[in-house]
């Protein structure tokens, strides 16, 4: 049930907390829940980023707490200016009516959590945005291994693959997909839902095999070798992940072949989480920027009612003030490392360990070319597909990073859309490349065949200048946009204090928008459950001998390290343990 709202104190309480500033830029605060923090029948719950994770944590928060009869106030903190965080469209042209996926681009059949929001919102689905030429190739550097027109017949797609690969190896590989995927979506159901460890649950499901693997030992280990593993699959996991199978992990590796039914919403993917904070009734404080958090009462030894106080920067006033709620739990909503939040001593009972990101350039562009032949080594008459994913040489080895791209220099280049260029009313192609590194104009003029200028960009008002511009307008980003995610036997933990929630352990499991709303979902239930006193989230081995709030003695403590770096497994290591072996679970040795 709600509390209704006591406007007067919240506006106060906003007031205490705002630069004169902030008060007048209103639309960075969305007023929501009750900020009377007084009342003890009442949750003060802070939720730090609005991405995937925390969106679906206050948009849970709000339909648990309902279904359950638990009073929640909710805060979201959001650095940017927008909900969605690693989920954003841009407008090429500067066009604001023209929207392109930057970050997360599509989701699948599979993923629920998503599937239902874009149900119960009214959102409207599209294909994913490759659609302008429907051929796609794999290139090794030097040659294109591998070419297959999407739209056309199913029977003749696999035909395709069958006289390219054989029959046996594709059909393996689709089975384990599909069994690995299913594995996996236990997760979402009791007895596996809620959890308190994800370590756990790589155990409980079978699947630390696959995590604690390289995709090409866990590929090898279920029969799957050779060119289809080598083209398709790490063409796949370079374009999902930018890493290849030789370095990221086999559950990653089959998330990156389970793309059946990807779908994406009409005018961007960041609606969905949106629209889940608009139902959270939460607080919203756009362009505020959390920089610490510590106990309210400093001096108290009792931690299991520990209420912590934030401090925050917004991003007009740079003033570093004290949010004037007391918050009775925490859900840090981003990875940590990247936050700039500094967490007073004590208040962490496990620690955070850093993990090691991807560092991708991801470069959105608008040209009247099509690619030239003599970049692929083809002759001139050939015509190329739209998308070119890649995959690694003859004599590359399987780094990651920048060397990780091989021959190729990079992971994929989609041709996304074609649109019509605003300035010469003259119909265009909308380009995205993933890069390990920044694209240059050298680059674009190999691309192309055409001499790209140092900068991309055709003189405003310059008509002439415009009708021949190569790159009519670009975009480059550069992100950290998901784990490297090499083997690993242990995670980060959800519980990292007392009330205190952390997200970004999923990342190192499975990096999707799905995943991170999964992980949100997941902390919701655990803190209404601990408010209804509901032990929940526990162990629940195959011969279901654990209590279900008790947790399996992991290798890494409450107080400890381990389910961070220590987890990391060196490639080539086989993983020392047995999920059947659960309640015995050796030390991994690290
Ligand atoms: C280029 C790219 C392509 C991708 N493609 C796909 C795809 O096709 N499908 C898919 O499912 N996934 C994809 N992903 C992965 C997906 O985007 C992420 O897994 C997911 O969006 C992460 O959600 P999150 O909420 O955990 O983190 P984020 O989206 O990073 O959200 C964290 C939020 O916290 C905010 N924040 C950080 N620090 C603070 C602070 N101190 N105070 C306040 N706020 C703070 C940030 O501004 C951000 O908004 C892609 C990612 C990238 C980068």
């Amino acid at each position: 049930m709600r509390l209704p709202c006591d406007l007067q104190s919240a506006a106060a309480a906003l007031l205490l907390f705002t630069s004169p500033a902030l008060a007048r830029r209103i639309p960075d605060v969305i007023e929501g829940d009750n900020l009377d923090d007084k009342d003890t029948s009442v949750r003060q719950v802070a939720i730090i980023g609005a991405g995937a994770a925390g969106s679906s944590a206050a948009y849970h928060l709000r339909k648990y707490a309902a279904q359950y009869n638990v009073n929640v106030n909710i805060t979201i903190f959001e650095k940017t200016d927008h909900i969605g965080g690693r989920t954003l469209t841009i407008n090429p042209y500067d066009d604001p009516s023209l929207r392109l996926e930057l970050g997360a681009s599509i989701f699948i059949e599979k993923n629920y959590i998503l599937n239902q929001s874009v149900e119960e919102f009214g959102l409207r689905k599209k294909d994913p945005d490759v659609g302008s030429d429907p051929k796609m190739g794999i290139w090794d550097g030097e040659k294109l291994v591998f070419e297959i027109d999407t739209s056309s017949s199913w029977i003749s797609q696999l035909w395709h693959i069958v006289w390219k690969y054989g029959i046996r190896t594709p059909k393996r590989t689709n089975d384990l997909v599909q069994e690995t995927v299913s594995k996996f979506l236990r997760m979402y159901e009791e007895p596996y839902f809620p959890f308190k460890s994800l370590t756990q649950r790589a155990y409980d499901l079978d699947l630390a095999p696959a995590t604690g693997a390289t995709g090409e030992e866990f590929l090898k280990a279920n029969n799957i070798y050779g060119a289809y593993a080598h083209d398709i699959v790490q063409a796949s996991t370079r374009v999902n992940y930018a890493t290849n199978i030789g370095r990221l992990h086999g559950l990653d590796t089959m998330v990156a072949m389970a793309p059946a039914g990807a779908t994406a919403v009409q005018g961007g993917n960041w609606q969905i989480f949106q629209k889940m904070v608009e139902r959270s009734g939460a607080t919203i404080m756009l362009n505020t920027s959390v920089s610490s958090i510590s106990f309210a009462k400093t001096g108290s030894e009792d931690t299991t009612s520990a209420r912590y106080r934030l401090r925050a920067i917004h991003s007009s006033s740079q003033e570093d003030t004290s949010y004037p709620v007391e918050f009775d739990n925490v859900i840090l909503a981003n990875p940590y490392q990247f936050s700039d939040i500094n967490i007073a001593d004590g208040v962490l009972e496990t620690h955070i360990d850093e993990i090691p990101y991807v560092r991708l350039h991801v470069t959105i562009f608008t040209s009247p070319f099509r690619y030239s032949p003599g970049f692929f080594g083809l002759e001139n008459s050939k015509a190329l597909p739209g998308t070119v994913l890649t995959t690694l040489g003859k004599t590359d080895n399987a780094t990651s990073g920048v060397a990780g791209a091989g021959s190729a220099g990079f992971f994929s280049i989609s041709m996304l859309r074609k649109l019509v260029n605003p300035k010469t009313q003259k119909e265009e192609y909308a380009y995205k490349i993933f890069s390990p590194e920044k694209v240059t104009p050298e680059f674009l003029s190999r691309l192309f065949g055409v001499k790209v200028p140092e900068t991309f960009i055709a003189e405003p008002n310059d008509q002439s200048s415009a009708e021949v511009s190569p790159i009519s307008w670009y975009y480059p980003h550069v992100f950290y946009s998901y784990p490297k995610a090499e083997p690993r036997v242990t995670f980060q933990d959800p519980i990292v204090g007392a009330g205190f929630y952390y997200t970004s352990g999923m990342e190192s499991f499975i990096s999707t928008m799905e995943t991170n709303a999964l992980m949100g979902k997941n902390v919701a239930r655990l803190i209404v459950d601990d408010m209804r006193g509901v032990e929940s989230g526990g162990v629940q081995s195959h011969d279901g001998s654990l209590a279900p709030g008790q947790q399996l003695k992991m290798t890494c403590d409450r107080a400890g390290r381990g389910a961070g770096k220590g987890g990391v497994r060196k490639a080539g290591e086989v993983p020392k343990t047995r999920p059947t072996e659960l309640p015995e679970m050796p030390l991994v040795d690290l």
